[in-house]
């Protein structure tokens, strides 16, 4: 288990990738500009912007974004260590229910979680965001 002090540069670096995908946000509808970036135990950073559309379920969020990205570039074994979400519009921005569930496939259970709250940015591990995932177990 790395310290905080170990995790606070990656974090950090992270926190900015983010930030900088969601410079390319299409996000003409909302005009919330969202980032995610992930940081995958393999030590790659993908990143992740959202991506709405005109029939405005169909949009995507940052994280999901950024997850399909990854599983497309380095295969289904990949795993999270680290995600952050950020966006332009200095507003609160913590993963939300869907994109929870999504990660939970492939973000370790002590992997951190940062983005911006109400009072501030916050880091979170993961199980604390999302404590009752669904985990499909048929027997
Ligand atoms: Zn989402």
């Amino acid at each position: 288990m790395k310290t905080e002090t170990e995790l606070a540069a990656p974090l950090d670096a992270l926190f900015e990738a983010a930030r900088k995908a969601a410079e390319n946000s299409y996000s003409p509808y909302s005009k919330f500009k969202v980032g995610a970036a992930l940081w995958l135990t393999n030590g790659e950073i993908v990143t992740g912007t959202n991506v709405e559309n005109t029939s405005f379920g169909l949009t995507i969020c940052a994280e999901r974004s950024a997850l399909v990205r990854a599983v497309s570039r380095f295969g289904p074994a990949i795993r999270v260590e680290a995600v952050a979400v950020t966006n332009l519009n200095d507003s609160a921005s913590p993963p939300c229910g869907a994109c929870r569930q999504v990660l939970a496939e492939f973000v370790l259970r002590d992997a951190r979680v940062v983005f911006p709250a109400a009072d501030g940015v916050r880091v979170m591990p993961f199980s604390e965001l999302l404590p009752f995932g669904f985990f499909l177990e048929i027997s």
